[in-house]
């Protein structure tokens, strides 16, 4: 045999590097659901069933394809409960040349992996994800010498680099490179938010399905009502049905926030981009061609390109550019733990109730649930980064860690000092209850930081301005708020901070 081609379970793409580097007629697939993998963290149980079936699929394909696929499916009685396990035992079977892989999205893994040739004792080849449109490399050159990273000014060289929303002569559509000022409108209930694009589960997921409620039963989150998109083909219909029904209204509505649904008008995307069931450039060029032929707006079409090419391209450039030392950071030394209700959703606190109750449903929560609510909460009131890093990896159906560990160390915990936002971004009741209605129906009082009822980020936020006064108080962006809360009268600021204090030492009350 020539060689051993290992895919993991977010590699799902058939233009992987590895599989293009292979010859079918010659080199056999190896993939496997192992013990080690499925449970490093508490992984949401739809999060488990959706890979363990994309995966299943895509073996499915392969050998329709033409290739030999030797595939563990998960039982806990597996001899074999790593990765390595599986590889080393296949090795010995088939008796490779080599071992060939695409680089795997995140640090853990990826050094482990690089150390395999020493035990499997045959070359380990790692190709480049091809996946992204920036290569490790190039960020790496595009950071290098800078003072401050700003995803505004990468972004404008992403769209340069695909022409996506260029003119012929080098100009950014609609002459503005970013339409963001138009995207932040509260939703009232109208126009309706689209249904989400729904998969009844086949044979295969249910299968899988019956696995993790068997053998996952203590996972965080229900298994009940899987509709995820679990092959190319439905990933594609995913796609369609989001240009069609959500995009017109993507930019308009992209910050709000609502009591009564979940998804609003967001694309519920990410689980397909990042395992490889849709290429990143051609679902923009998809969402770009519907503003071409009139179908969506400019401000919704800019603002999902950007989310993609920039932002997700932004941060893994980032993770791959800081690890291993990012993981560690904490600038802001945070040692508090994450309250229980993180897990439960059993607060008073409407909004985060609402966010954390979807994610358990849903194994979802749109961006702004995920940065102003879950992750402002654990800002203002400084959870340790680990613990709030390691809830994130684990609730989220999209989440892995090159993408999840920036967004939240980085864009919301402010623990990297600043490569994510030249600004935390904390903020009082008053955001949330401008873009959002959750505040009606909420036993906090929005319109107060002091007294019992009054609603906790309040006096969490004006705490948190002043106990980090050292951390930022040069900073231009935060010269306002020093300036509003220096200029409150003394007795006020005393009863702010004491509301502030008994919030944090009752935190698991609340
Ligand atoms: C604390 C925190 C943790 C997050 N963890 C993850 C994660 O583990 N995995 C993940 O894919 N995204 C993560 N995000 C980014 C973002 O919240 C999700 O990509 C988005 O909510 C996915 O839903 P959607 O597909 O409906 O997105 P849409 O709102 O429809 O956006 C379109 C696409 O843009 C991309 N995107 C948007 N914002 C970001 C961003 N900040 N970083 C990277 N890609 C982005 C996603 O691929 C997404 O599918 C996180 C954000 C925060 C604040
Ligand atoms: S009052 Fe405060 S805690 Fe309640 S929903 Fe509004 S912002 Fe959230």
């Amino acid at each position: 045999m020539a060689n051993l081609i290992l895919i993991l379970g977010d590699q799902l793409s058939p233009q992987l590097s590895a599989l293009a580097k292979a010859d079918k007629h010659q080199d056999q697939v190896v993939m496997a659901e192992v013990y080690d993998e499925a449970s490093y963290t508490n992984h949401h149980k739809k999060k488990l069933a959706f890979i363990f079936s994309a995966m299943r699929h895509f073996a499915r394909e392969l050998e329709q394809d033409g290739w030999r696929v030797h595939y563990q499916t998960y039982h806990p009685d597996n001899p074999d409960k790593s990765l390595e396990a599986v590889v080393a035992r296949l090795t010995k079977e088939l008796n490779p040349d080599a071992l060939m892989t695409t680089e795997c999205g995140e640090w853990r893994l990826h050094s482990q992996i690089c150390q395999w040739h020493e035990s499997l004792g045959i070359p380990v080849v790692i190709h480049p994800d091809t996946r992204f449109v920036c290569h490790k490399e190039e960020f790496a050159k595009w950071a290098k010498g800078r003072k401050q990273l700003r995803m505004e000014f990468f972004y404008r060289e992403m769209r340069k680099k695909t022409g996506l929303l260029m003119t012929p002569d080098g100009k950014p559509e609609g002459e503005q490179w970013n339409f963001d000022a138009n995207n932040r409108k509260k939703w009232s209930g109208k126009p309706p938010a689209p249904a989400p694009f729904r998969v009844e589960p086949d044979a295969i997921t249910r299968d899988v399905l019956q696995l993790v409620n068997d053998h996952f039963a203590d996972h965080f989150g229900s298994s009940d009502d899987f509709h995820f998109a679990v092959t190319h083909e439905q990933a594609q219909q995913a796609l369609e049905h989001f240009i069609d029904f959500a995009l017109p209204c993507f930019g308009d509505y992209q910050d709000a926030m609502s009591d009564h649904e979940d998804w609003l008008f967001h694309s519920i995307l990410s689980p397909y981009l990042n395992t490889g069931l849709l290429d990143p450039v051609t679902t923009c060029e998809a969402v770009v061609q519907a503003w071409y032929s009139g179908r969506a707006p400019l401000n919704a079409v800019e603002g999902f390109v950007r989310q993609i090419i920039g932002w997700r391209e932004f941060v893994r450039g980032i993770y791959w550019l800081l690890m291993p030392g990012y993981a560690q950071e904490n600038r802001l030394g945070n040692t508090r733990a994450l309250p229980w209700f993180y897990w439960t959703g059993d607060t008073k606190m409407r909004c985060l109730h609402k966010a954390i109750d979807a994610s358990a449903r849903n194994a979802y929560a749109h961006h702004i649930q995920r940065l102003m609510v879950t992750g402002n909460f654990a800002l203002l009131t400084g959870i340790k980064p680990e613990d709030i890093c390691d809830w994130y990896l684990a609730v989220y159906i999209d989440a892995f860690d090159w993408v999840e560990l920036p967004n939240t160390l980085g864009m919301v915990m402010h623990a990297d000092g600043g490569y994510l936002g030249s600004k935390p971004y904390a903020a009082s009741g008053k955001y949330i209850q401008r873009m959002s209605d959750h505040c009606q129906n909420c036993h906090y009082r929005v319109q107060d930081a002091t007294g019992d009822r009054a609603c906790p980020f309040n006096a969490l936020y004006w705490h948190f301005i002043d106990r980090h006064r050292d951390d930022f108080a040069n900073n231009p962006r935060m010269t306002m708020m020093y300036r509003n809360w220096d200029k409150q009268p003394e007795q006020r600021r005393q009863a702010i901070i004491s509301r502030g204090e008994w919030l944090l030492e009752h935190i698991e009350e609340l």
